[in-house]
């Protein structure tokens, strides 16, 4: 048997591999599932017209995430924790400074993932023992089986589209506006190094511009890999055990041997098969790895592709944009080329209104908000969040250790110092520039959080050509394991800036398809 650990999206992609060279899987996950009362709310949403959705069940969906005007929120799914409970539990961490994303959740992260699918360029990759070419059939493959939003527009130019099915979304009015706006500049924003063209999403065209997005699409049409996983169930030679918390693997006898707990009763559960893959999001991995080499208080580098947010108001508005029927996903993607801010490309994705904008306002203004609507209304016609992220060479990074008493991860910031810098930079330029994109960058509220926060992180157990203790050869096994394959992004060498998940399920997608080949 071949086993696979965890259904996000590396290894809903990897197993997609496998069973495509006809071979029998079986994937472990721990499973955990959004609590039934809420699944019964959305099979009414996925039945229904939007007009027809009642207020109760909206606001049971849309739960406790809350904007603060921090920039950050709660990024729970519909109401729920679910994708990061019993964490503590079974991964027990210490962060320092660092802001972990670890889910134990059916789907993993892309549960509460943005769903924004940018590819990577070779000019990101210098460090890494394969180039885009390698990756290009597995993107292809991996976008044959999620939906792809997109516009055939300038960023194919750098960034191909590896997709014959993609289709557009509605852009809202603001985005309309900004596009018409940064068209009529672009010949000088294309020479200051601004590359800009529409989001690409891995979203369906079923979209019904509910505005929802950011609380869990309700009737399921931005991605998330359980739905794949649904899909995988019907094949014979898949096999899916829920509940299921891999500790550690080992090899013996050309088999390799899986150590876990059972989640419901805590009780040790062992698997043998010919291969395993592992798949469980970077800091899981990492935690089994460490286990399973013995690793304890051996410090690793986790590298990040630093997160910043930078908000941006527009000379002239768009108005009506709190009624307006539209999607809360990343509408633009601008990415920017200047060697004096990055040696790689910096990625800029631009958020339009969401009614989590409007929430934070009326917790500022309080019971003096209907005071204050008509100006409160002006603004937010006018205002657009600026979400970046830098490449892992730019950003800063976090230790990871495995306590050896305790068993738990340590981690801890490994602060680059020239992160404010680039990003103070970034700022500089878009203000600079500002008469292009007709809006003025908002001073003195840029947002830079702890690294981890943005969840593009990887690459403690990196792929080299030539691996030496704790790292992985391009299949991504470590250093003296043969049957043990590492599929997520602990094995990236570097984290580009241009969005981590579609190259997670491509690369994943490789090693899965290069099964008959060792
Ligand atoms: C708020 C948010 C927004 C994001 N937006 C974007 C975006 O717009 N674009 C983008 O590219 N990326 C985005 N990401 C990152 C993206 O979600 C992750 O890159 C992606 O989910 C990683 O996939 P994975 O399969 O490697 O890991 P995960 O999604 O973490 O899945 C891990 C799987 O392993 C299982 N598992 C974990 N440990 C064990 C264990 N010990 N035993 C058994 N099973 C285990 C889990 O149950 C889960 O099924 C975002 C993340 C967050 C948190
Ligand atoms: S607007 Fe967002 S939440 Fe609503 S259907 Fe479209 S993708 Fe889903």
């Amino acid at each position: 048997m071949i086993y696979v650990v965890g259904s996000g999206p590396a290894g809903i992609s990897c197993a997609h591999a496998l069973l495509c060279k006809g071979l029998e899987v079986t994937m472990l996950d721990s499973g955990i599932e959004l609590e039934s009362e809420r699944a019964k709310i959305l099979e009414k949403f996925v039945n229904s017209k939007p007009e027809s959705w009642d207020l109760d069940s909206i606001h049971t969906i849309k739960g406790n995430t809350v904007a603060s005007t921090s920039g950050s929120f709660f990024k729970g799914v519909y109401g729920s924790d679910f994708p990061y409970r019993e964490v503590t539990a079974y991964i027990p961490h210490e962060a320092k400074n660092v802001q972990p994303r670890i889910s134990l959740a059916k789907g993993g992260l892309s549960n509460i993932w943005g769903a924004a699918v940018l590819p990577y360029i070779d000019e990101d990759l210098a460090d890494w023992p394969l180039s885009v070419k390698e990756l290009t059939s597995h993107y292809e493959s991996v976008l044959s089986f999620m939906d792809l939003a997109a516009v055939n527009d300038d960023l194919v130019n750098k960034f191909p589209l590896y997709s014959k099915t993609y289709k557009p979304l509605n852009p809202s009015n603001q985005t309309i506006d900004l596009m018409k706006d940064l068209e009529s500049s672009k010949s000088i924003l294309n020479s200051k190094g601004f590359l800009f063209g529409h989001s690409r999403l891995a979203v369906n065209s079923n979209c019904v511009y509910c505005g929802l997005c950011h609380y869990g699409c309700p009737i399921g049409a931005i991605y998330n890999s359980s739905s794949t996983l649904e899909e995988l169930k019907k094949n014979k030679s898949f096999h899916y055990i829920k509940d299921v918390i891999v500790q550690k693997v080992s090899e013996l006898n050309n088999k390799v041997n899986i150590s876990a707990i059972t989640r419901t009763k805590n009780e040790p559960i062992t698997f043998t098969g010919e291969r395993v893959y592992l798949a469980c999001g970077v800091i899981s991995t990492t935690k089994i790895l460490l286990e399973s080499l013995e690793a304890y208080d051996k410090e690793l580098t986790i590298k990040d592709s630093q997160w910043f947010l930078i908000p941006l108001i527009r000379y002239k508005k768009s108005p009506g944009i709190v009624n307006e029927n539209l999607y809360t996903l990343s509408q633009l993607f601008v990415e920017l080329f200047d060697l004096n801010l990055s040696k790689n490309t910096i990625n800029l994705q631009l958020y339009m209104y969401n009614d989590l904008f409007l929430n934070a306002i009326k917790n500022i203004l309080g019971f003096t908000y209907p005071l204050f609507k008509f100006p409160v209304n002006e603004l937010l016609d006018r205002l657009m969040l600026i979400m970046g992220y830098l490449h892992s060479d730019s950003s800063s990074a976090f230790s990871v250790k495995l306590e050896k008493n305790t068993s738990k991860l340590i981690m801890e910031a490994k602060i680059n110092k020239n992160v404010n810098k680039t990003i103070n930079g970034v700022y500089k330029k878009i203000f600079e520039n500002r008469n292009l994109f007709k809006a003025i960058p908002i001073p003195g509220i840029t947002k830079i959080p702890n690294p981890g926060y943005g969840s593009h992180s990887g690459g403690s157990f990196p792929m080299r050509l030539k691996p030496k203790d704790f790292e992985t050869d391009s299949l991504g096994r470590p250093s003296g394991f043969f049957k043990v394959h590492v599929v997520d992004s602990t094995v990236f060498p570097s984290i580009p800036a241009t969005t981590i998940t579609l190259t997670v399920m491509a690369n994943a997608y490789r090693i899965g398809s290069a099964y008959n080949e060792i």
